[in-house]
């Protein structure tokens, strides 16, 4: 068996032991005789295994009792026109645009009601965070939308936007759990799982209590109803179970590493090994505001398109997988998930230090 480094965006790299141990249950979970995959959702071990994923959860990230947690599933981009759906009450909301993931969930918006684009980066291909100390946010606006982490062009709120008191809802698909957060400054943060969590099929929304009502939209689909779900403990419809208990392991991995604090200095260590290296490379330079760096996904170029892509055949030749940038902006991206050994890193950049020394 080798395993390479694997740099991918998502569907991304897991801990190993998290694997081994899914490995080790897949015949037989616990006595039952059965896999995971196998079992009803209604049965007892199942109820243990959503229950424990749940709890681990509440306490890696000190959810509050008066918040939900749903897992759910058609992905980060159901939640685009989920929130709209549950929220807009008003039929108005605010976006912040600084990436693809924002703007598609900005356009979602548009077909439920007057989604207002209040601030954005655009101008310059996404490449830094806006300020958003003093946005023109709307008064009748029924939350203020952001995407905290821009998983395609490295950048990271490391700040959150000042909403004049409306409700803050982010999509953290690609910096869930990987540092501490205050979720009372949010009304909904969610995200797909298969970036830095768990397997794709799985969307985990903490929600605040008050947002949970039956006044949606006209024509809201049940299934597309926060109340559905958590009135029904996420078990309203057979939920994606075999991912649900994968990132049940994966919470009690965190755990075990030290928790999000614990996390957030070893993703710093990490991103700081390579951010330093663009600093100082002649060939290799990253492509984002240095102030609004991502911790997890590190985009960089040569400058020269052929040059790129000859480093991201020799790279992946050298064991270091899935370096190509996003299809939208070329260049190369590393991302850097909580999974990522430090060693992948290390590896990683003395890899562009000599293709450095051979190509420049
Ligand atoms: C990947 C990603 C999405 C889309 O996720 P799906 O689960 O494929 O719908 C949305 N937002 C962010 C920030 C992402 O990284």
């Amino acid at each position: 068996m080798s395993r390479v480094y694997n740099f991918s965006a998502g569907p991304a790299v897991l801990p190993e032991e998290v694997l081994k141990e899914a490995a080790d249950e897949m015949l037989d979970y616990k006595g039952t005789g059965m896999s995971v995959m196998e079992m009803s959702h209604r049965s007892k071990a199942y109820d243990t295994i959503i229950k424990e994923a749940e709890a681990d959860l509440r306490e890696l990230m000190n959810i509050p009792d008066n918040y939900k947690v749903l897992f759910l599933q058609g992905g980060a981009s159901q939640q685009f026109a989920m929130i709209p759906m549950n929220l807009m009450k008003n039929k108005v909301a605010d976006y912040i645009v600084t990436g693809q993931w924002a703007k598609k969930a900005f356009q979602e918006a548009s077909i439920y009601g007057k989604a207002n684009k209040i601030a954005s980066s655009e101008d310059e291909t996404f490449s830094y965070i806006p300020d958003c100390s003093d946005l023109p946010v709307s008064e009748d606006a029924d939350y203020v939308y952001i995407c905290e982490n821009n998983t395609i062009y490295g950048t990271k709120f490391h700040t959150l936007p000042n909403t004049k008191g409306k409700t803050l809802v982010s999509d953290v698909s690609s910096c869930f759990l990987s540092e501490p957060v205050d979720v009372t400054k949010y009304g909904i943060i969610y995200g797909g799982v298969q970036k830095n969590i768990g397997p794709a099929g799985v969307v985990i929304v903490i929600i605040r209590e008050d947002l949970i009502t039956e006044d949606t939209l006209p024509g809201t689909p049940t299934m597309l109803k926060y109340k559905t779900h958590a009135d029904n403990d996420s078990l309203y419809n057979t939920p994606p179970a075999y991912g649900i208990y994968i990132c049940g392991k994966v919470f009690k991995w965190i755990k075990k590493q030290g928790g999000l604090e614990a996390m957030k200095e070893h993703n710093e260590k990490k991103a700081a090994i390579l951010y330093n290296f663009l600093d100082e490379s002649k060939l290799f330079k990253g492509t984002v505001r240095k102030e609004d760096r991502s911790l997890m996904n590190v985009p960089f170029v040569t400058g020269d398109a052929d040059l790129d892509a000859k480093f991201v055949k020799e790279a992946k030749e050298a064991g270091f997988e899935n370096l190509k940038g996003h299809r939208t902006v070329g260049g190369m991206r590393a991302s850097i998930y909580n999974a990522m050994p430090i060693e992948g890193v290390e590896k990683l950049v003395e890899f562009m230090k000599k293709f450095e020394a051979e190509n420049c």
